[in-house]
């Protein structure tokens, strides 16, 4: 947290004067400095959190190791970013384990109630979907969640340290409490219609009917027992037992307040979560989506995320297509078409139950042939362009594009520890403010992840991947991302933003590995977006700087958009050095830290 509306940082930032934290209040604690680069030695960190990362870079420092840090981290996340991620909600683990050279992952996705049927957002009153946001404040869109499952795992397998000592940090972070910053404010602003109709999360972020002040101090002495309990007793806590029957008490009877502050326009519908749902959830390690580029192999998330798949067909399409004399605008052409593409293939072909054959064929270079060849030097396609065909060859068509999905939460974080292991690491409530019920007593809000299924079929007569089922999860486009270059970590990265994640990663690669961008510079290069709707989305930035040559070749843009993505990412350099990097601006810019930063 502790950000400045992005504006002012910008701002500060250029004028080359440093951003000052909030002031120290009685009784409160003030986050450390946000540094968005940091090189050196000994392990690395970076989270969007200045006390995250400060938590993780400890633990290192303890001698923790990479997935102990990241679990601490994340945890700390859960407390100073509630409404972005934390244990009411899931997300997507990928490990680097330097011994094994190997990566592993841990799929922590939110699931389906077992009454889950493709109608489940469907309104039966009069047979059309929910609204968005109609969906979104009610106990449907809560999915049985993953994250407390998955820092248990993680720490079991990989970890060092026990659940309850990776969790104590943030534990105590939640009941001493954090200042309040701008951004933290305005989140609770931006959703204090649905906070405010809520008892337990009116009473924890509408203090007087109010978001909290600005410097004023955020406690939770709820999260922090929470926390303490899932130590003592494990994350089989939270999915049998008393606090379970807490979380489908929330989902089936919504704790509607007394005196509600402000309106909602919609009626608050209950779920059909059980606690045999809760007491069924398992994680799943699929293996990870390999790809190579250019000499590199990247390790990404399987299904039922698209991430790993959308990004390895994208730069695929681009090895295959992109001419040896390419310009920077080729380049930037390549990288907005390829994106369309493997939108467009997504879209059709990829949700939780995808075939392995189907992923694999996605991903594979002859599949990338036959896509990239679309693609015109000069002339940009129409957009949205169709699905390839699987059973075609050559220029393949068929018909339809998908919706474009918006995300506006999530949290990701890149961990790496002296022994060479690695974390990347992408976990969500979905929007920003989860389904804003916050569980009675214990702290903390529950997901919307089941509004990432489709409502209704989008594919026209073809299947729809990606339609609600019972006990299944939904579509993802979260894309940790593990990069090794001669078997050897190279680049580890990721970021939120819902579908935009995909074109983030991928841009940031493109930026590093072909336009011969410092990983710095390539995260702070300005965004664009493409994801197989009619105008591209750019940061104003970007369309001032390529808009002409980019618009010269037929591509539309609009709507602009702020900003897309908050990525964290980690170098690993020939002498065993780090690069750590967050955003120097987006989102309040991140928090990049080293534990040595001279060898
Ligand atoms: N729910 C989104 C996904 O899993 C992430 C939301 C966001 O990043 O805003 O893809």
């Amino acid at each position: 947290m502790r950000l400045l509306p992005a504006l002012t940082a910008l701002s500060l930032t250029t004028l080359g004067v440093a951003v000052a934290s909030p002031p120290a209040h009685a009784g409160g604690h003030t986050a450390p400095p946000k540094v968005p680069t940091a090189t050196g030695y000994g392990g690395a960190v970076s989270t969007v959190d200045a006390d995250a990362t400060a938590i993780g870079l400890d633990v290192l420092r303890r001698g923790g190791n990479a997935v102990d840090a990241a679990v601490a981290a994340a945890a700390a996340i859960g407390v100073t970013e509630p409404f972005s991620a934390g244990i009411g909600g899931g997300g997507f683990f990928v490990y680097y384990d330097a011994r094994s050279r190997t990566v592993s992952t841990i799929d922590g996705r939110e699931t389906a109630p077992a009454a889950a049927t493709e109608k489940y957002f469907i309104d039966p009153a009069d047979g059309l979907p929910y609204d968005f946001n109609e969906a979104r404040v009610s106990g449907l869109s809560a999915g049985v969640p993953g994250t407390p499952a998955t820092w248990e795992t993680a720490l079991k397998r990989w970890g060092t340290r026990s659940l309850g000592a990776a969790l104590e940090p943030a534990a105590r972070l939640a009941e001493r409490g954090f200042v309040v910053d701008a951004t933290f404010r305005q989140q609770i602003a931006d959703i204090a219609g649905a906070f405010g109709q809520f008892e337990s999360t009116k009473k924890l972020y509408l203090p007087g009917g109010q978001p909290p002040a600005v410097g004023s101090i955020q406690r939770n002495p709820d999260m922090a027992a929470t926390y303490r309990l899932l130590g003592k007793r494990g994350a089989g806590a939270f999915y049998r037992g008393a606090l379970a029957e807490d979380i489908v008490e929330t989902v089936q009877r919504p704790p509607l307040a007394a005196e509600p502050v402000g309106t909602w326009a919609y009626p608050i519908r209950p779920g059909v979560l059980t606690e045999a749902d809760l007491a069924a959830y398992r994680l799943r390690f699929p293996a990870p989506t390999r790809s190579d580029y250019r000499g590199l192999t990247l390790y990404g998330m399987s299904t039922p995320s698209s991430g790993g798949t959308a990004v390895g067909e994208a730069l695929n399409i681009i090895e295959a297509g992109l001419p040896k004399s390419a310009t920077t605008a080729d380049k930037l052409h390549y990288y907005l078409e390829s994106s369309a593409l493997a939108f467009a293939d997504r879209n059709r072909y990829v949700g939780a139950y995808t075939e392995k054959e189907v992923l694999k064929k996605l991903i594979s270079d002859r599949w990338a042939a036959q896509r990239a060849c679309e693609i015109s030097r000069t002339t940009a396609l129409t957009k949205p362009v169709p699905p390839g065909d699987l059973n075609g060859s050559g220029c393949a068509t068929a018909t339809t594009g998908g919706k474009v999905e918006e995300g506006q939460s999530t949290s990701n974080l890149t961990v790496a520890d002296r022994w060479g292991n690695v974390v990347e690491y992408t976990f969500t409530l979905e929007a920003t403010g989860g389904n804003a019920m916050v569980v009675p007593g214990r702290g903390f809000l529950l997901n919307n992840e089941l509004t990432d299924f489709n409502f209704a079929p989008t594919q026209g007569a073809a299947p729809d991947p990606n339609l609600p089922g019972p006990g299944k999860r939904p579509r993802s486009s979260m894309s940790p991302t593990i990069v090794l270059k001669g078997g050897k970590p190279f680049l580890a990265l990721g970021s939120p933003g819902g579908a935009s994640i995909i074109t983030t990663v991928l841009q940031v690669l493109v930026n590093r590995i072909d336009l011969g961008m410092t990983l710095p510079q390539a995260m702070a290069a300005p965004r664009a977006s493409q994801r197989n709707s009619a105008g591209i989305q750019a940061e104003p930035a970007f369309r001032t700087t390529y808009g002409p040559q980019l618009t010269a070749r037929g591509h539309t843009f609009g709507p602009d958009v702020a900003e897309l993505g908050a990525a964290t990412a980690i170098e690993f350099t020939r002498g065993g050095g780090f690069i750590a990097t967050a955003e120097p601006v987006r989102r309040g810019g991140g928090a990049a830290a080293v534990v040595h930063p001279t060898r």
